[in-house]
C-alpha cells in the first residue's frame, strides 16, 4: 500500500524481548474444549502440551499425572494465528502475540531487524513474543513503492540484475522473497516501476533457490502480469474493477495463493478499518492510545466500489479453490500488530469464507503455503502455539477476539491491560516557561530541550531534495543571529520537501507531552516564498498536519496553534519548518522560535 509524506521514524530501536526456554514447566491439560485444529472441529475434546510441544489431541485424550488441568467448557481452542502480511519493527511481535498472533509473515522490513529476531527465535524459540519470518528488503524500481520509507532498499531495472539480487537478499537471510509491481496510478500519482520481464527473472531466481516469491499488486492488469511471471502469491487483491472473467482461472492455472489485506484494502476506500475494533470491549482493554490512533485512520478515500470489487474478487477465488491467507499489513494506517487480525477474519467472512475457512486462513494455510511444517494446526508434535477463547468462533467469527489465554511454545503469553491514555498522560516535557525552544544566538542549533534540530529531505523518501543550514549574523527583534535554512526541492519523489525539523521528545520521533503551551511561534524573513509548518504527531499517524507560511524582505512572527490544526500537543513528535512540494531553490531565515505559553502570544 502507498502511504504519503513519511516520517523519519521507521528504523526504530530493536526491542529485544528475553525470556528462558520452557521445556522445565509441568504438563498442560485442556479439557472439555471445543478443538479448531486448523482445518475441523472438535466439540469436545482434550489438548496436552508438555514442554513447547503439543503431545495429544483428541475426545478420548487421558489427563498426564500431575498435569495442570484447565477446564475448557465453553471455549474453543485454536492454533496460534498467522498473519501473511506485516511490516514488524520495534515491539510489534510483542504486541501481536498479546492478540493471539504467534506468528507474523513480514513483507518487508531491515534485515538487519529480521535477523536479530531470528538469531533469537533460534536461540531461545523467543517466547513472550511472536516469531518472525521476513521478505527483508522488496524487490522493487528505483524510486518505486517500498523505497518511501527512508531505508536504503537497493533496487533494480532489469532481468540481468535478478539473481544477483535475490542472492543478496538470501545471504541477508530473507525467509522468501516480495516483489513490487505498482505504477501508483490507482493512487493518482505514478512512480516507477518493475517491468514483467523483470518480475518473471526475480520469480525464477528465487525458484532457483527454493524460495516463495510473492508480488505486491493493486490492479488487475498488475495482477495478471504477476500470475503469468509464476509468482507464487499475491500479497494483496486488486481494487480497481470487478474480476474480469478468466482471471480466477488464471489463478488456479498457477496454483498462486492471494493473501487480500481486505483490513488495508478497506483503509483505502476512506473507512477506518480499525475503528470498530477499538470499540470492541473484548480488544479495547489491550490497546495502548497509540494502537487506537492508528486504528483509527484511514488512506485518503478512493471510492466503496474498489472495497466491493476486492470481495468480489475474493468470493471468487475462494469458489475455485484458490487458498486464501489472512494478512493485515499492520502497521498501515487503520491496522495494528495483533488487533487488526481479528478484522481481516471478519472481512474474509464478509467475502465469503466460512468462519472455520477464515481461521484455516489464519493458520493451517499459510503454515502449508509457507512450509512450516511445525505449527499451524493442533496436532501432536507441533509447536504448542495456541489460543483459547470464550465462545465459538467456529460459528461466530468476532468470537476469535474474546481471547482468554495465549501461549507460545508452551509459554503463557501476559496480555497486560493497556494503561488508559499512556501517550497522553506522559509527563510535560520540561520546557522552560518561556517556551522557549532556540534563539541562535550562541551560534549553534542549541535547543532549551528535546531531540534538537535535524536536517529533513525527501532523501527518506528516495528524492533527491537537499538542504543546507547555517547560522548567521541578524536575528529577529535586532538580536545578533538566527538560523538561515536554503537548499533546492527537486523532482524525485511525489512529494518532495526539504527543511529542518524540531524533535521535542526525549529521543527522536518520541511524542512530547507540549499540552502546556498553545502552540508555536517564530520568526522568519526570505525570498518570498510559501514555506510549510507541518507538525507530526502520534494521533496523525504518519501524516503531518501542514500550515504554510511566506517568508517574505522583513521579519515577520508567524504563530500557529496546536488547536488550528486539531491537535492538543500531548502527542508531539516533531515540527518541521521548510520548503516544498513546489520545485525550486529557496533560502530563508528563521529565529525566536518557540512554544507559546497558554494566555500568551
Ligand atoms: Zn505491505
Amino acid at each position: 500500500m502507498i502511504r504519503y509524506k513519511i516520517l523519519p521514524t521507521l528504523l526504530l530501536a530493536l526491542l529485544m524481548t528475553g525470556g528462558l526456554a520452557a521445556d522445565a514447566a509441568k504438563p498442560i491439560a485442556i479439557t472439555h474444549v471445543r478443538i479448531f485444529d486448523g482445518s475441523k472441529v472438535i466439540p469436545d475434546g482434550t489438548v496436552v502440551v508438555e514442554g513447547r510441544t503439543i503431545r495429544a489431541v483428541g475426545a478420548k485424550v487421558a489427563v498426564p499425572a500431575g498435569a495442570e488441568v484447565i477446564d475448557g467448557s465453553g471455549d474453543t481452542l485454536l492454533p496460534g494465528l498467522i498473519d501473511g502480511h506485516t511490516h514488524t519493527w520495534g515491539d510489534a511481535l510483542t504486541r501481536a502475540a498479546i492478540f493471539g498472533v504467534t506468528t507474523e509473515l513480514d513483507m518487508f522490513t531491515s534485515p538487519d531487524f529480521a535477523r536479530a529476531q531470528r538469531d533469537e527465535q533460534t536461540k531461545t524459540g523467543a517466547p513472550g513474543r511472536a516469531d518472525l519470518l521476513s521478505a527483508g528488503y522488496l524487490a522493487t524500481a528505483p524510486g518505486g513503492h517500498g523505497t518511501e520509507y527512508g531505508m536504503a532498499v537497493p533496487t533494480l531495472t532489469k532481468p540481468e540484475e535478478a539473481q544477483a539480487w535475490v542472492d543478496a537478499r538470501i545471504a541477508e537471510g530473507s525467509d522468501y522473497i516480495k516483489i513490487i509491481s505498482e505504477n501508483g496510478k490507482l493512487y493518482g500519482h505514478e512512480i516507477p516501476t518493475l517491468d514483467k520481464a523483470t518480475i518473471a527473472a526475480i520469480v525464477q531466481a528465487a525458484h532457483k533457490r527454493g524460495k516463495l516469491a510473492v508480488v505486491h499488486i493493486s490492479t488487475e492488469d498488475a495482477t495478471k502480469e504477476a500470475l503469468e511471471a509464476g509468482a507464487d502469491g499475491l500479497v494483496h487483491i486488486f481494487t480497481d474493477r470487478a474480476p474480469e472473467p478468466g482471471f480466477v482461472a488464471l489463478a488456479v492455472k498457477h496454483k498462486a495463493f492471494v493473501t487480500p489485506t481486505l483490513t488495508v484494502v478497506e483503509g483505502t476506500t476512506g473507512v477506518a478499518s480499525g475503528q470498530t475494533l477499538t470499540d470492541d470491549p473484548r480488544l479495547s482493554p489491550y490497546l495502548t492510545t497509540d494502537e487506537v490512533q492508528n486504528l483509527r485512520q484511514h488512506f485518503p478515500k478512493h471510492g466503496e466500489q474498489r472495497f466491493q470489487n476486492a470481495l468480489d474478487a475474493v468470493r471468487q477465488l475462494k469458489a475455485a479453490g484458490v487458498p486464501i491467507l489472512a494478512g493485515t499489513d499492520a502497521p498501515n494506517p487503520g491496522t495494528a500488530h495483533g488487533p487488526s487480525i481479528h478484522r481481516e477474519l471478519e472481512l474474509l467472512v464478509q467475502a465469503g469464507l466460512s468462519p472455520a475457512e477464515a481461521l484455516a486462513a489464519a493458520t493451517s494455510v499459510p503454515a502449508k503455503t509457507f512450509a512450516l511444517k511445525d505449527r499451524g494446526s493442533i496436532a501432536p508434535g507441533l509447536r504448542a502455539d495456541l489460543v483459547l477463547v470464550k465462545g465459538d468462533p467456529t460459528a461466530s467469527i468476532t468470537a476469535s477476539r474474546d481471547i482468554l489465554r495465549v501461549w507460545k511454545i508452551g509459554q503463557e503469553i501476559p496480555r497486560p491491560k493497556a494503561p488508559k491514555n499512556a501517550e497522553a498522560t506522559a509527563a510535560p516535557a520540561q520546557v522552560p516557561s518561556t517556551g522557549e525552544i532556540s534563539n541562535f544566538e550562541d551560534g549553534t542549533l542549541k535547543a532549551s530541550f528535546g531531540s534538537g534540530w535535524q536536517d529533513s529531505t525527501d532523501k527518506l523518501a528516495g528524492g533527491v531534495s537537499v538542504v543546507q543550514k547555517e547560522v548567521v549574523a541578524g536575528g529577529a527583534s535586532g538580536t545578533a543571529k538566527s538560523l538561515a535554512i536554503s537548499g533546492e526541492v527537486k523532482a524525485g519523489f511525489a512529494f518532495p520537501w526539504s527543511g529542518m525539523i524540531f524533535l521535542p521528545g526525549a529521543a527522536p520521533m518520541a511524542p512530547a507531552n507540549l499540552s502546556n503551551f498553545q502552540g508555536v511561534s517564530f520568526w522568519t524573513k526570505g525570498d518570498g516564498r510559501s514555506y510549510e509548518l507541518m507538525f507530526f504527531a502520534t494521533r496523525l499517524g504518519r501524516m503531518p498536519a501542514i500550515k504554510n507560511f511566506t517568508a517574505g524582505p522583513d521579519w515577520a512572527q508567524v504563530t500557529v496553534p496546536f488547536g488550528d490544526l486539531n491537535l492538543d500537543g500531548t502527542d508531539i513528535m516533531g515540527i518541521f519548518l521548510g520548503g516544498g512540494p513546489a520545485l525550486g531553490t529557496f533560502r530563508f531565515q528563521v529565529d525566536e522560535v518557540r512554544l507559546v505559553p497558554k494566555g500568551g502570544s
